[in-house]
């Protein structure tokens, strides 16, 4: 495979029942696009028939597929990063293998890349197929995102989305381990475009995102881009500890002109349940930090590649 004009990156975790659907919309999309293409498939430890799949279409169409078979299931992002590190392509699309982003609208970024952007996001057209919480959630957290880092996505979640060779290679010199793709692209971006995309329901199986995972990116997230939220504690805390100190001088200069007071004594519990909050979340976010600097010091590889699925096999 000499140097392809686009390579087209794919993670793929238990998407059995998606995989047939995928093959028969993305190759032919791809062809039509009639440029030198590769097609990167990440298998991010998939316990279902996802391999099996994935490695007989190698087979078929082994000029331009490849497939990276990690050894473990190291997530979305990561997957991705695999996908940066062995692309070959001038511009590089990334895709979700479940058909919420169709490959059709590839062609649109390509020609808004065209017009001189070196990094296109997309906007999804509407969220079709998703639980409801979770465009409302999606929403919310846009809005938290945008005002405590410098990135400016419309539509933080639709991975839907293309970088040129210069923002790959720019990101494949980021050792980070845990990162949010779109937002670290944005970080290197000279001239950023979005599109409108078509959004699908999910073509077959399931969401691979419990709540808990999802929580989990969304502070890789923030703490990724962003040290807004230990400056808020920080703040915060001398703020309270001012108003703290003018409140103790008040009750000093009132017991001694008044005497002692006992009333309010649940009203202390309010105030003092209210503040060990404050305390236990900010310990939290520093914890957060703290945790993720412990990964980055221990320094173990981000993922484990098995092996790589490419060119013409033995049966
Ligand atoms: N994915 C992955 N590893 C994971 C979770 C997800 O490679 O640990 C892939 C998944 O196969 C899909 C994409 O990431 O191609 C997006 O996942 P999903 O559609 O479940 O997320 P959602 O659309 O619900 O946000
Ligand atoms: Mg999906």
């Amino acid at each position: 495979m000499s140097a392809p004009q686009l390579s087209v990156v794919v993670p793929v975790y238990n998407e059995e029942a998606v995989l047939p659907a995928l093959f028969a919309r993305l190759y032919p999309a791809l062809d039509a696009l009639q440029i030198p293409y590769e097609l990167i498939f990440i298998n991010d430890g998939s316990r279902d028939r996802s391999l099996a799949l994935l490695a007989k279409q190698q087979a078929l169409r082994a000029d331009v597929t490849r497939v990276i078979v990690f050894s473990g299931n190291f997530g979305q992002h990561r997957a991705i990063l695999a996908g940066f590190a062995h692309a070959r392509g001038a511009r590089l699309v990334t895709l979700d293998a479940d058909l919420q982003n169709p490959p059709e609208e590839i062609g649109k970024l390509l020609a808004k890349m065209d017009e001189g952007h070196d990094c296109i996001g997309s906007i999804r057209d509407q969220r079709r197929g998703d639980l409801a919480w979770r465009g409302w959630a999606s929403r919310a957290l846009n809005r938290v995102r945008e005002r405590t880092t410098h990135i400016h996505m419309t539509d933080q979640g639709c991975m839907l989305r293309a970088y040129s060779r210069r923002i790959v290679d720019a990101i494949n010199q980021c050792q980070e381990r845990d990162t949010f793709i779109p937002a670290l692209a944005y970080s290197f971006a000279l001239n950023p475009a979005e599109v409108v995309v078509r959004h699908e329901a999910r073509a077959a199986g399931e969401s691979k995102y419990s709540l808990y995972k999802l929580i989990r990116l969304n502070f890789d997230l923030m703490t990724g881009f962003s040290l807004l939220p230990l400056q808020i504690f920080s703040m915060g805390g001398i703020l309270i500890a001012l108003l703290s100190g003018l409140l103790v001088v008040y009750l000093a200069l009132r017991r001694l002109l008044l005497g002692p007071e006992a009333e309010g004594v649940f009203t202390l519990f309010g105030i003092v349940f209210f503040l060990l909050g404050v305390c236990l979340a900010g310990i939290g976010v520093l914890g957060e930090y703290v945790g993720r600097i412990y990964q980055e010091v221990r320094a173990r590889p981000r993922y484990l590649i098995a092996e790589i699925l490419e060119g013409r096999r033995e049966p």
